[in-house]
C-alpha cells in the first residue's frame, strides 16, 4: 500500500511539473512579439542613437528572436519629444530617451536622468541600483503605465559652446542657449534665456543665431554635429549634467504580458547597454576630442570657478525648489540628496584624490 501510495504520488507529482514546466514553456517559445521602440535621437545617432540600436539587438539576439524590436529615430514614428506619451499610450511597446525632456509631465523626472552639481556616472547607478533610486523612479512612472530602466549614461558632458567668451556671470546675461531641464532654469536665474531644442536642429539655431550658445553632450556627440563649425569657444566641466542617464521606458501591459524570462532578458539587456554606453563615450570622447582640438582648432576653456560657484549656488536653489513643488519630488530629492552627501565623501576619498595623483 505505501509503495503503491509513494508511486502514485510520484506520478501525479511529474503530470503536475511536466503540466506547469513543460506545456508553458512551449506555449511561450511559439508566442512572438513585435516590438517598436520610438527614440529620442536621430536615427543611428553616434553613442544615444547607436545605444538604442545595441538594445533592440540585444533583446532580439538573447531572446532567439522571441521579441523583436524595431527601432525609430525621432520623427520616424513619433517626434522627439512625443516618445513618453507615445509608449505610455502603447503605440510603441518601449522608448529610449532621457528622463529630464518628461519635467512636464511631473517635475521629478528630472532626477533621473541630470543633476546640475549631481552625481556622476558611476554614482548616478550606485544610487539607481543599490541607493534606492530605482524603485522611485518605478514609482514615477507607475501612473503613466510605464516601467523605466537606465539604458546609457554619457559620463561628465561638456558645458557647451559659445561664440563669446564667458568670463563672468555677467555673461551669462541675456544669453540665449540650449539648455534643457534643471540646468537650464539655473541658466535662467543667471540672467540667461534657456531654450529646449531636439538635438537635429542643434547646429542651424546656433549658425543662425537663433541661439547664441548650445550644450549638446561632449567631444563625440559635438563633432558629430559639427558644432564647431557654429561657434567657436568650447567650454567644460559640464556642470549641469555631471553623468546623465539616458533611459529605456517599456509600456507596463506590453511588459507584463511577457513570460518572465522574456522580462528578465529586457531588463538585462537595459543593464547592459547602460554600461556599454558609458564605455563607448569615455573612449569615443578622447578620441574626438584631439579632432576637435587638433584638427579644427576648437578653443577649450574652463569655466571660471566664479562663475561655477554661482551656478552651483542657483543649482541648490532650483533642485530644492523642485522638491517642494510635490511630495513625491521631495521623496526623491530626500534619497538623491542623502546620497549624494554619502557618496560625495568616498567619492572624494577614491575617485578625486586619485584623479589628483595621477596628474602630479
Ligand atoms: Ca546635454
Amino acid at each position: 500500500m505505501k509503495r503503491r501510495d509513494f508511486i502514485n504520488k510520484a506520478g501525479a507529482g511529474a503530470v503536475i511539473a511536466g503540466s506547469t514546466l513543460l506545456t508553458p514553456s512551449l506555449v511561450h517559445a511559439k508566442t512572438k512579439y513585435k516590438w517598436k521602440m520610438v527614440t529620442a535621437w536621430p536615427k543611428n545617432f553616434p553613442g544615444l542613437g547607436t545605444g538604442a540600436n545595441l538594445l533592440a539587438k540585444m533583446i532580439n539576439e538573447m531572446s532567439d528572436g522571441r521579441i523583436k524590436v524595431k527601432v525609430y529615430g525621432a520623427g520616424e514614428l513619433v517626434p522627439a519629444f512625443e516618445v513618453f506619451d507615445a509608449v505610455s499610450k502603447g503605440t510603441a511597446q518601449m522608448g529610449h530617451s532621457g528622463a529630464y525632456y518628461w519635467k512636464g509631465k511631473a517635475a521629478a523626472t528630472q532626477f533621473f536622468s541630470a543633476v546640475p552639481f549631481g552625481l556622476t556616472a558611476q554614482e548616478m547607478n550606485a544610487w539607481l541600483y543599490y541607493g534606492g533610486g530605482m524603485e522611485l523612479w518605478r514609482e514615477l512612472y507607475a501612473p503613466f503605465n510605464l516601467i523605466p530602466a537606465a539604458a546609457g549614461n554619457s559620463g561628465v558632458q561638456m558645458a557647451g559652446w559659445f561664440n563669446k567668451e564667458i568670463k563672468s556671470v555677467d555673461d551669462l546675461k541675456g544669453l540665449k542657449m540650449r539648455i534643457p531641464g534643471l540646468g537650464g532654469e539655473v541658466l535662467r536665474r543667471a540672467g540667461g534665456t534657456p531654450l529646449t531644442i531636439a538635438g537635429g536642429e542643434l547646429f542651424t539655431a546656433l549658425q543662425t543665431g537663433t541661439i547664441d550658445a548650445t550644450e549638446w553632450v561632449g567631444p563625440y556627440n559635438d563633432l558629430a554635429f559639427g558644432l564647431h563649425k557654429a561657434a567657436k569657444y568650447y567650454y567644460y566641466p559640464g556642470w549641469h549634467e555631471p553623468g546623465s542617464t539616458m533611459e529605456a521606458m517599456i509600456n507596463k501591459p506590453a511588459f507584463e504580458e511577457l513570460p518572465k524570462d522574456l522580462q528578465s532578458i529586457v531588463l538585462a539587456a537595459c543593464k547592459a547597454v547602460n554600461m556599454d554606453m558609458i564605455s563607448n563615450y569615455t573612449a569615443r570622447n578622447n578620441q574626438a576630442l584631439d579632432t576637435l582640438v587638433n584638427k579644427h582648432g576648437v578653443k577649450l576653456m574652463p569655466l571660471p570657478d566664479d562663475v561655477l560657484k554661482t551656478l552651483k549656488q542657483l543649482s541648490e536653489e532650483v533642485v530644492l525648489e523642485l522638491a517642494n513643488k510635490d511630495p513625491m519630488s521631495m521623496k526623491i530629492y530626500t534619497s538623491f540628496n542623502q546620497f549624494r552627501s554619502q557618496v560625495s565623501q568616498w567619492s572624494s576619498l577614491s575617485e578625486q584624490a586619485f584623479l589628483k595623483a595621477r596628474a602630479l
